[in-house]
């Protein structure tokens, strides 16, 4: 970046945008630009995928890259405020984090079941663990099932190897984005917006060669022109530039079922079990009494929900797109019958006294999902005046802390940012035909269609095999 943009539009409250509003807020090479950021609901939004009861923040990744920068967002989570005299930047501002209740180090039950996808990314995730050493991360190997029932205490558990990490947990992900849309709003330098953008405003230099977009048309025909605008709009991202075969929305499976008071207390005490074979995990309750619910979910490849929708960068044409379908455009979505089997089936091992405990809610919410699970951090390679900040691949929300720094590093072309992800997390000069992402990390099936889910009444055979097999 040869000087400082004038403006900045920042497209998307969730945690990629707000936390490149507080980097840009804070860094001395942007004190003259001025920083707006839109978003289509108000804060919270209701269906972004920032916002939920919890997300897992943990480090063990496969990858040592994103296991370092986890074990760097995991200071700020676990930081006091009166710690904040001997930090600096962003740390300094976010001191305090994880207090009340935002953040609990649980432990975290990582498995999967041996010979299976996933053992590969367990493995390599153990190893990273031991490598980073016993004062950073707490490791246990749990050699089989036995192992892992025990660690967990809920009288079951899931997978046949795996380890316990102690220095790993989960957060109250809406109160997280709440405590640093706070920090952002205290700051004063941010302009709040609501509107939908429903296209970038091209600039009337441009050429066919390089497009300048000089902000973004909203749905009530008003245009915000800025010098640079981040789309930080995570799966709807694909409506605004032409994504195909580089990144897609998925829809994920949650399920929500209600606790007594005594399990509520018994489980809170429980870690996080999450099966890198099956997808399937389990978050335990806060012990706060007014949240008294568990979540069972699967990080899976998840649902597309493909809709015909013009060409973001030539309206004329049509393409099909996946597209987030949530409550907000209809109320009454569920997850489909697949979704509900599958926690179901999960719940039956990891917590066999809730085996048969209804289901009170279930949601399904949106991955921006690239082919390797890498973040999609760069200025557009065609577009002058665009740079994406996307891609969270199921992964991205406990970067809260540290994910505003890398963009702001990517967008100045300097720092941890490039020289940690450079190569990762760039304008894929390939496409593929279709995305699926492959980072060993995701369960269930392939190529499921959400409409066609949603019209099946009843399961598969082997959808209710495994649970029949289980009830016995
Ligand atoms: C079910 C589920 C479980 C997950 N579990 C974990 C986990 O355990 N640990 C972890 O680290 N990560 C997890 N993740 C991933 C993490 O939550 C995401 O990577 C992250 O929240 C994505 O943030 P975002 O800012 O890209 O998107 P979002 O939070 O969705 O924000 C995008 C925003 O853009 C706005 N927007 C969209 N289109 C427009 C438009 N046209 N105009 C204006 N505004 C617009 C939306 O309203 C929204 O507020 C999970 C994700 C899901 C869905």
């Amino acid at each position: 970046m040869e000087k400082p943009p004038s403006s900045i539009l920042i497209l998307g409250h969730g945690v990629f945008g707000l936390s490149t509003a507080l980097s840009l807020s804070l860094r001395p090479s942007f004190k003259h630009t001025k920083i707006t950021l839109l978003d289509r609901s108000p804060f919270p939004s209701p269906d972004g995928s920032s916002i939920d009861t919890s997300r897992i923040i943990r480090s063990d990744y496969s990858d040592p890259a994103y296991a370092k920068m986890g074990a760097e967002a995991m200071e700020t989570w676990r930081s006091s405020s009166s710690s904040s005299t001997q930090q600096a930047g962003v740390a300094k501002v976010l001191a305090g984090l994880g207090e009340e209740g935002r953040y609990t180090e649980s432990g975290l039950v990582l498995v999967c079941d041996k010979g299976k996808q996933g053992e590969e990314y367990v493995r390599g995730s153990f190893e990273n663990m031991i490598e980073m050493g016993s004062e950073k991360q707490k490791v246990k190997e749990l050699k089989d099932r036995r192992e892992i029932d025990k660690e967990m205490g809920t009288g079951g558990g899931n997978g046949d190897w795996g380890y316990i990490n102690t220095s790993s947990g989960w957060a109250d992900a809406e109160a997280g984005m709440r405590f640093l849309r706070k920090k952002v709003e205290a700051l004063n330098r941010v302009t709040f917006l609501q509107g939908e953008a429903v296209s970038l405003l091209y600039s009337p230099s441009t050429s066919n060669k390089k497009k300048k977009i000089a902000g973004v048309k909203l749905s009530t025909g008003q245009e915000i022109t800025s010098d640079l605008t981040i789309l930080a709009t995570g799966a709807w991202t694909g409506t605004l530039i032409d994504l195909r075969g580089r990144a897609t929305a998925t829809g994920q499976v949650l399920c929500y079922l209600p606790l007594t008071p005594t399990e509520q207390q018994s489980f809170s005490r429980a870690p996080v079990l999450l099966n890198m074979s099956t997808g399937m995990f389990i978050i335990p309750p806060s012990p706060d009494p007014s949240k008294p619910s568990l979540k069972i979910a699967r990080h899976g490849y998840g649902y597309s929900n493909p809709l015909s929708l013009p060409n973001p960068s030539s309206p004329a044409q049509k393409i099909s797109i996946s597209t987030p379908r949530t409550t907000r455009d209809d109320p009454t979505l569920q997850v489909p019958l697949e979704g509900q089997l599958a926690c179901r089936a999960a719940l039956r091992e990891m917590i066999p006294s809730l085996a048969e405990r209804p289901f009170t809610a279930s949601k399904i919410c949106w991955y921006t999902d690239t082919p390797k699970g890498e973040f999609l951090i760069t200025y557009h390679p065609q577009m002058e005046g665009v740079f994406l900040a996307t891609g969270g691949s199921g992964h991205g929300y406990k970067f809260l802390p540290v994910i505003g720094e890398r963009v702001v590093d990517v967008l100045e072309g300097r720092g941890k940012g490039v020289e940690e992800f450079g190569g990762k997390w760039g304008w894929p000069s390939e496409v593929v035909e279709d995305v699926v992402t492959e980072d060993g990390s995701r369960g269930g099936r392939p190529g499921m269609v959400l409409e066609r889910e949603l019209r099946r009444k009843e399961g598969t055979r082997a959808e209710t095999t495994v649970i029949v097999r289980r009830k016995r």
